[in-house]
């Protein structure tokens, strides 16, 4: 079993013993997963940008940051598993068309612009 599948598992698992499933529509699962990624943004909100790396590197943010970075995985890792999607797979496929949309000949150094 890969860590994916055991961290779905375990989510699964932590839903179904507090009777939570009845909670976690896809909608209800998307807020609070934006809730989680505002929370992680809280983070680095009024940090000088120059200075964000270097600051996460040591604690107290790096605990804080690892934190709810992992609440953002897990509701992502729920969500796909509600949606049955099959996240591992599909951000495989993604990166693969990213890839090839993005060739480095053409993409080295240069950010793309939006069409
Ligand atoms: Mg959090």
């Amino acid at each position: 079993m890969s860590d994916f599948d055991d961290l779905t598992e375990r989510m699964r698992a932590f839903t179904r013993a507090r009777d939570w499933e009845q909670f976690h529509d896809p909608k209800s699962l998307i807020l609070a997963l934006v809730g989680e990624v505002g929370e992680l943004a809280e983070l680095f909100q009024w940090l000088p940008a120059d200075s964000a790396a270097t600051l996460a590197l040591e604690d107290p943010l790096r605990t804080r940051a690892a934190e709810e970075l992992s609440d953002v995985l897990l509701y992502l890792v729920r969500l796909a598993d509600v949606l049955e999607i099959d996240l591992p797979q599909a951000a495989v496929a993604k990166l693969a068309s990213s890839e090839a949309r993005f060739r480095p000949e053409h993409f080295h150094g240069t950010a793309p612009v939006k069409d």
